[in-house]
């Protein structure tokens, strides 16, 4: 029987501080706070000017071996972690994660916040609507959907002058550029802010953005497993003329605009990037940007709360900033790069930051390092690497383990030797971690049925994999306590020596930045590269995007692209379906194989068990 109450029970059975004391108590200024209610708050960016002369404190990121559908305990152990190292060793700590999507809170997964006595609160918070983030993405998102489909639409039924008059209308007898029109018609290479001096040939180059539908790469996104808009017809209704297309939604946390928020540096930053998201190209193969749709100011505008980081805390206290949560299998799985930066500079230089990087070290840690990294210019002092028993025993060959069903009893009885073969992909991970130069340690984090045998085989053979050192947790089931160990190898790891670099130059082809990560990170012996692939390779040197870093859309369950192939395979070509861009967030992201961009929902989803008690208005059900 096991003695820990489900999370939700464990999350409010602990009342938390109100979260006006909380930003108090950790160095926030009352009028850079936003309440929403007790539990929630938004901290504004004014912030990061106040605190900018303040020296950043320790930065760790926790990562994991591959996972089973399970999850291995992440979020779980960067909670635990920070407990510890807050409430137990008396640090300045915060931790920094991703707000969940509720496509898997409502499916498969269940929510996000950690698990036992290991939580963000209070839990429902957290796993719902927060403050309304991805709620702003989608609707910002749609925006620009819906404004592409019309733009096609209103020059398909319009001639160059009736455009150009509903453009750029009369207002009091003349006719004004915006800003947003003035910036279009520079990038066209006219120089002009009056437009009577427009000649005709001008005027078609302005109005007409003359979209190859063939080529939108912008899909609608919302935040649900709705498999069924994988694919879809738009513009069925007669008013729509026949302008019929086949599209797709994607799901939310997958979207470019999540990736902006998770990567912008400031508001500013964020307008650019928000401007430069190519959507399409024009039929003579120009890139076809936010800004030239004149959506980009709207978008800032319905993004501008969205941007400021939520702060909340965990069950014992410590500060966390919730904060983005792009997807870690087809987005860059990363929380965002503002909350990590305000967060280093409030715990001051002898505090931690604890940040958590989506799925295994191959998929989370590589982006985290060569995307995020790149673009904070934020240098990690320490990687943690969860790692579980039953994980490593599936991949020494145990049996499959799915969502929703009893573990097979290899993973609840003692089996030392499907616990050994099963430790390379840890070692690989270990491995894949040391190629960035910084110092590993292994945190095991135990389950009930683990036996001290197999814990201490897994540290000895992590620590002989080179980690820096490898120790047994239990923040699960005994919270920050139960993780003191681990904060203790990650203090003295925080000041071992490190020396830091990312594993590919960006100017290097994009063929070649590819095959890097196939090769170091996943172990394959080459990559091939789909006609559908090839052709955006040669699509993307030609419009000059091919200097971005590389976000690899493949499966978390595999270092492979073959999500059924455990351990650590080798012998395998890693095939490259398709190419997209993503601009204005700043990469390019191949497709691995064959990877849905929205999930669908299992025959019995998480929301069966989710509801509202009548009596006392509180949400249950949730885990
Ligand atoms: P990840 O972030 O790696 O996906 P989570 O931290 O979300 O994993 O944990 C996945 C699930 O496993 C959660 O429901 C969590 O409560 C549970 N869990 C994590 N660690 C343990 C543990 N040591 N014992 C029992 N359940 C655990």
């Amino acid at each position: 029987q096991c003695p820990v109450p489900s999370d939700i029970v464990i999350s409010r059975s602990c009342v938390p501080k109100p979260i006006e004391h909380l930003s108090k108590e950790i160095g926030i200024f009352p009028d850079e706070v936003e309440l929403y209610g007790e539990t929630k708050a938004k901290v504004q960016l004014k912030i990061v000017d106040r605190l900018q002369a303040q020296p950043n404190g320790k930065y760790v990121v926790v990562t994991g071996i591959t996972p089973t559908p399970l999850g291995e305990g992440k979020s779980t152990t960067t909670i635990g972690l920070v407990q510890a190292l807050g409430a137990h060793l008396k640090h300045n700590a915060f931790a920094c994660v991703r707000q969940p999507s509720q496509g898997p809170t409502f499916g498969i997964k269940g929510g996000a916040a950690g698990g036992g006595y290991s939580q963000v609160i209070p839990m429902e918070e957290f796993n719902l609507h927060l403050t309304g983030d991805i709620h702003a993405i989608t609707a910002a998102n749609n925006l620009v959907a819906a404004a592409i489909d019309a733009r096609i639409f209103h020059e398909a039924t319009q001639s160059d002058k009736a455009l150009f008059n509903r453009l750029v209308p009369l207002t009091d007898g003349q006719r004004k550029f915006s800003p947003v029109q003035i910036n279009r018609l520079k990038n066209l290479g006219i120089e002009k802010n009056d437009p009577s001096t427009l000649t005709e040939k001008e005027i078609t180059c302005f109005v007409r953005l003359d979209i190859d539908p063939e080529t939108i790469t912008w899909q609608r996104v919302v935040d649900t497993n709705d498999r069924f808009l994988r694919q879809i017809t738009i513009g069925q209704s007669p008013t729509e003329k026949g302008f019929t297309r086949t599209a797709q939604f994607d799901i939310t946390v997958a979207s470019e605009i999540m990736a902006v928020l998770a990567l912008t540096n400031s508001l500013e930053d964020m307008r650019q990037k928000l401007a430069k998201m190519v959507v399409a190209s024009s039929r003579s193969g120009q890139p076809v940007t936010t800004e030239d749709l004149g959506v980009c100011g709207a978008l800032t505008v319905l993004m501008r709360d969205a941007i400021k980081p939520n702060l909340m805390q965990t069950l014992e206290g410590n500060p966390v900033f919730v904060h983005a949560g792009p997807f870690a299998n087809i987005a860059h799985g990363n929380s965002s790069i503002l909350a990590d930066k305000i967060a280093l500079k409030l715990v001051g230089p002898q505090g931690f930051v604890v940040t958590e990087a989506g799925f295994g070290a191959d998929i989370g840690m590589e982006k985290f390092f060569n995307i995020k990294c790149r673009y904070s210019g934020l240098r990690p002092h320490v990687v943690v690497l969860v790692a579980t028993v039953r994980a490593l025993k599936m991949h020494g060959g145990g049996p499959k383990v799915t969502a929703g069903m009893p573990l097979p009893k290899e993973y609840v009885e003692e089996n030392l030797a499907l616990l050994e073969a099963g430790c390379g992909n840890m070692k690989k991970q270990v491995q894949n971690a040391q190629l960035f130069g910084i110092p590993v340690v292994v945190a095991v984090n135990a389950f009930k049925t683990d036996t001290d045998s197999e814990v201490d085989l897994v540290c000895k053979l992590a620590k002989e994999a080179g980690a820096f050192d490898a120790v047994k947790c239990s923040h699960w089931a005994d919270g920050g306590a139960g993780a003191v160990d681990l904060a203790r190898a990650v203090e003295k790891a925080a000041e071992s020596p490190s020396s830091f670099k990312l594993l590919y130059d960006t100017e290097l082809p994009i063929v070649n930045k590819i095959r890097i990560i196939a090769q170091k990170i996943y172990g394959a012996d080459d990559i091939e590269l789909l006609p559908e692939a090839q052709k955006k390779v040669e699509l993307y040197n030609k419009q000059g995007f091919g200097n971005l870093p590389i976000c690899m859309a493949k499966t978390h369950l595999s270092l492979s692209h073959d999500a059924e192939k455990k351990g650590v395979p080798t012998g395998f070509i890693l095939p490259i379906r398709d190419i997209r861009a993503s601009v204005g967030a700043g990469f390019l992201y191949p497709l691995v194989g064959t990877m849905p961009t929205i999930p669908g929902l299992p025959t019995r989803p998480c929301f069966y068990d989710i509801d509202l008690d009548p009596e006392s208005g509180n949400v249950v059900g949730l885990f």
